[in-house]
């Protein structure tokens, strides 16, 4: 087998198998794309997470060299899709580039999908060859756990029953079958249980097509199939905004946990039959992304990261971080706030690391706004510190807002206005 060939080999079994590779002596045998020089950090991801460790690490410590590998390049944001789905934001608004952040803070942006991680070597596998690192921080979000509902092909079935829990064309998708849902029509909505990205986000969703139904479609009908035994979150707040604004409009059924789909009929069965819709909107459940798994740092559960709360380092491999919806952070929700927080406090604490200094005390912040109409809004907030390892709640912190409100829209804009330009300058 000549060179070349032996690599493109190594390259197809590296993304052909799926396995964690750690200690595999035949992926370092492929080209290094990237030959290091001095010590470097490499990041996975340029979400919510990833964009901000890079630029972090990088204020932080301006002599730590930062290559983040992104598979896209455009970002679209999750937070505020749930405004496009229902007609009152442009997605363009909602998608970010990488150029300034590349640019103002000396990042090096890779435009290519990591299809493997060899935790022994610290090299990590892309299209191109290897790229070697001294530490390796994943933000890869998360993938679905299709295989637990029963005729859910990954492929064809989001194309007829769109997610939308990855923005994007899915979420272009749903916003067009809303608009065109028959006049009295009914829209299907169902909720895995938790832990799942944003856990808000569905309730907003419910919120945003009532909104839109009550406007333009004012017969039709939502039925919700919750997994959960009540609304997860906000739950007081939510309850008030569907009885002030879509009385008899939401069908609300907790504890319904969908476990078959079929695609062709745009039905589902919790257990009591099928159910069929005009509009199906199903969210599978939920895990840490593709590559977490395949770089060997998934715990126990099959599902999601164990990190050491003050670094994010893997309690599984060494020098290998997780941060973002993908790894377990104690009671913080998986949400882009926390990301962001999770990425200040990880890219300190690897500057110290590396730099043979103490670690730093983490404090956390998260507030998650969620739409209840085209103008009001409402807001969870929660204060965040490590005690005795583990990652609680400060005590008398945080809260809901009390009322829906006006002011909480003008926050929430303002709120994705910065967060959106942290990440991309
Ligand atoms: C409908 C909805 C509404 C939401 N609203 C809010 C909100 O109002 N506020 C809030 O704080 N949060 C909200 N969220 C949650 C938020 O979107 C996530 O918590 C956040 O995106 C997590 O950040 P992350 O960095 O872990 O993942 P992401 O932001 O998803 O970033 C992961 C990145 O990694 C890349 N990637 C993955 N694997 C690879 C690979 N192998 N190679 C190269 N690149 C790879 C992906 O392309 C992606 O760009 C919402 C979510 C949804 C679905």
């Amino acid at each position: 087998m000549s060179n070349m060939d032996r690599r493109s080999f190594i390259k197809l079994l590296g993304a052909a198998t799926g396995v964690g590779l750690a200690g595999a002596p035949f992926i370092t045998s492929a080209a290094e794309m990237l030959p290091k020089k001095g010590r470097r950090v490499v990041v996975i991801g340029g979400g919510y997470g990833g964009s901000i460790v890079a630029k972090y690490i990088r204020i932080n410590d301006p002599s730590i060299e930062v290559v983040m590998i992104e598979r896209d390049r455009k970002f679209v944001s999750c937070p505020f899709s749930n405004t496009v789905i229902a007609g009152f934001r442009d997605i363009k608004d909602l998608t970010i580039t990488y150029d300034k952040l590349a640019a103002n803070n000396g990042i090096k942006v890779v435009h290519d999908e990591v299809t493997a991680v060899d935790t022994s070597a610290k090299k990590v596998v892309v299209s191109g060859g290897t790229i070697s690192y001294d530490r390796l921080v994943l933000s890869p979000g998360i993938d679905f756990r299709f295989e637990e509902i029963e005729g859910y092909d990954p492929v064809a079935t989001p194309k007829v029953i769109p997610h939308a829990w990855k923005a994007g064309e899915q979420t272009l998708l749903l916003h067009k079958q809303l608009v065109n849902l028959p006049k009295g029509g009914t829209v299907l909505m169902s909720i895995p249980e938790m832990p799942f990205r944003c856990p808000p986000g569905p309730y907003e969703r419910i919120s945003l097509f009532a909104w839109y139904l009550k406007n333009h479609n004012p017969s039709a009908k939502i039925i919700v199939l919750d997994a959960n035994q009540d609304i997860v979150s906000k739950g007081k707040l939510f309850k008030m905004a569907w009885a002030k604004h879509y009385e008899g409009l939401i069908d609300y059924r907790p504890t319904h946990k969908v476990v078959k789909v079929n695609t062709r009929k745009r039905s589902v069965d919790s257990g009591e039959g099928d159910i069929e819709a005009d509009l199906v909107n199903l969210v599978p459940p939920q895990k840490a992304g593709l590559i977490a798994h395949k770089a060997g740092v998934v715990g126990e559960d099959k599902k999601w990261c164990p990190v050491n709360q003050m670094t994010f380092e893997s309690t599984i491999a060494k020098n290998v971080h997780v941060i973002g919806d993908a790894c377990m952070a104690g009671v913080m929700p998986k949400s882009g706030y926390s990301a962001n927080s999770q990425a200040k406090v990880c890219a300190t604490n690897i500057v110290q690391l590396m730099n043979g200094k103490e670690l730093i005390d983490p404090s956390h912040v998260n507030v998650c706004y969620s739409f209840v109409a085209e103008k009001e809004a409402v807001s969870v907030a929660g204060i965040y510190k490590v005690a005795e390892g583990k990652t609680i709640a400060v005590p008398n912190s945080g809260g809901v807002s009390p009322d829906l409100s006006e002011l909480e829209a003008i926050y929430a804009k303002s709120w994705i206005k910065n967060i959106l330009h942290e990440m991309s300058s």
